[in-house]
């Protein structure tokens, strides 16, 4: 059975356990959001943007306890802590504001065309909609999923990962003391293995999951199996291309930033770094030199940039696959050992001479390890950031006008950032091809994702 704690990944220590729902209870959630949708979706979009509003306030106003609980339950710092909170109140001020942009009924240019007096497109709520959800940013996953959902009309069921009850006990909190209707968003203390007498309730209409792929395959079957529509946003081990006409000083910079965000537990982190020959061994020394310079520790220190893994477990599969590469062949150029003491702290790693044999090349190394790979041009370099299964997102940085054009078109991920690192915007679509997923969040994409997209003909 899962355990439902906050263990602080600091110093390891249990800080609280939750007992998990029982059956019963999950019901009477589940029944509670079913009649909250009823009325809920017949309040105005003015009244759903008033009290989405307000949770933006209390994320704003109360970004600095928010943020110490986030890092207490997964080990960001607080400073990335404090910035997911305001991120989340903007992109709730977002939603609030483009909604009925997002959700306006869209006219044919000519109605005649299609034999009517008019016809449009109404986009409709679909229901309570489930959101199986990760540790890794705990608020900042929940709320881009929640902050359309709810103005779009829905009502949200928040399973969240075991090990972040608190954060989900507060999501819950924050859309009632904003003003939204007990049941219009409700948080489920269940394990895993619940998930899917959820899922197959016929007044649960839909599901949105975010994390591993065992975990999107296993949501995404028993959705299938009741033919409900699911959103999937699963692992990604993006690609960082460097061509030699790019600002080497820049893109070794924001590749560390980009490996070492969120403790290098970020699903959009760049975890393989493909250079040009031609640049390589000066991109090398700038990005080991940075990733070096990296201060790894407390994770409440505000001069901290790399607080532990997530969990002990976390940290051994790291090692595995350091274990793995440097045991056939690859070479460390900086970190590749623990560090002693409690905690599950890990440096910031570069491997070089990573191939096709090791399992790092294969999967996601959720920790701040990166590999090195030197490539003779652009086609080499197109074809290893190809080389994987994931297709999230990817970052290419070049000053050439043609390369870049040939990045953006060739690049098979769910989006292409030219000399910058992949991030999320609410203003953007996001999402993944092949295994990292399908579906988009976010832009008016992510809103009408979970909703019905109903055609009316009147002649
Ligand atoms: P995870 O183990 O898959 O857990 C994610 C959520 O799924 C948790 O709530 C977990 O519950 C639940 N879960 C696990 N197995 C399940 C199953 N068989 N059926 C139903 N639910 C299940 O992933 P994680 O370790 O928390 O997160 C890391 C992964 O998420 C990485 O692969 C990362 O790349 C990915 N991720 C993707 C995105 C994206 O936008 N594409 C964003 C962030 C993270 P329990 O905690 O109770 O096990």
């Amino acid at each position: 059975m899962t355990t439902i704690a906050t263990t602080n990944p600091a110093t390891g220590e249990v800080e609280k356990t939750f007992d998990a729902l029982a059956d019963e209870e999950v019901d009477r959630r589940i029944a509670r959001a079913a009649e909250t949708f009823a009325s809920f979706r017949t309040t105005s979009l003015g009244q759903r943007a008033e009290w989405m509003r307000a949770a933006a306030g209390v994320l704003d106003g109360e970004a600095d306890r928010i943020g110490a609980m986030l890092t207490t339950e997964m080990g960001k710092t607080l400073k990335a802590a404090v910035a997911e909170a305001q991120k989340c109140a903007k992109a709730c001020r977002f939603y609030a504001g483009h909604a009925e942009e997002f959700l306006a009924g869209r006219r044919p240019a000519d109605a005649g065309d299609v034999g009517a007096s008019d016809a449009y497109v109404r986009y409709e709520p679909l229901g309570p909609v489930l959101a199986v959800m990760p540790w890794n940013f705990p608020l900042w996953q929940v709320i881009r999923f929640a902050a359309p959902a709810l103005m779009a009309g829905n009502v949200g069921l928040l399973k969240h990962a075991s090990n972040v009850p608190q954060t989900a006990l507060f999501l819950e909190d924050l859309f009632r003391r904003a003003g939204f209707p007990e049941g219009a968003f409700q948080t489920l203390l269940i394990g895993s293995s619940k998930v899917e007498r959820v899922l197959r309730d016929p007044r649960v209409k839909a599901a949105t999951l975010t994390g591993s792929e065992p975990a999107g395959r296993s949501v995404a079957a028993i959705a299938g199996d009741e033919v409900k529509p699911t959103v999937l946003e699963l692992g990604g081990s993006d690609p960082f291309v460097v061509m030699p006409s790019a600002d080497l000083e820049a893109a070794a910079r924001t590749a560390a930033d980009s490996r070492c965000l969120n403790n290098g537990q970020s699903c959009i982190s760049a975890k393989r770094f493909i250079v040009d020959a031609a640049c390589a061994d000066e991109f090398e020394r700038l990005f080991v030199g940075n990733m070096r310079a990296m201060r790894v520790g407390d994770p409440m220190d505000e001069s901290t940039d790399v607080g532990p893994l997530v969990s002990e477990e976390g940290r051994a599969e790291v090692e595995e696959l350091v274990a793995d590469a440097v045991g056939k062949g690859a070479e460390v150029l900086c970190g590749g050992e623990r560090l002693d003491g409690t905690g599950w702290f890990y440096p910031p790693t570069v491997l070089s001479g990573v191939t096709p044999d090791m399992r790092m090349y294969h999967e996601e190394v959720f920790g701040p390890v990166a590999s090195l790979f030197r490539v003779g041009g652009i086609a080499e370099a197109v074809e290893v950031a190809n080389a994987t299964g994931f297709g999230l997102g990817s970052n290419a940085w070049t000053r050439d006008d043609a390369e870049r054009e040939r990045f953006v078109r060739e690049l098979d991920a769910g989006q292409v950032f030219i000399n910058g690192k992949t991030t999320s915007y609410p203003e953007l679509p996001f999402g993944g091809v092949k295994r990292s997923g399908y579906g988009r969040e976010l832009s008016a994409e992510g809103m009408r994702a979970f909703c019905n997209a109903k055609t009316v003909w009147v002649g």
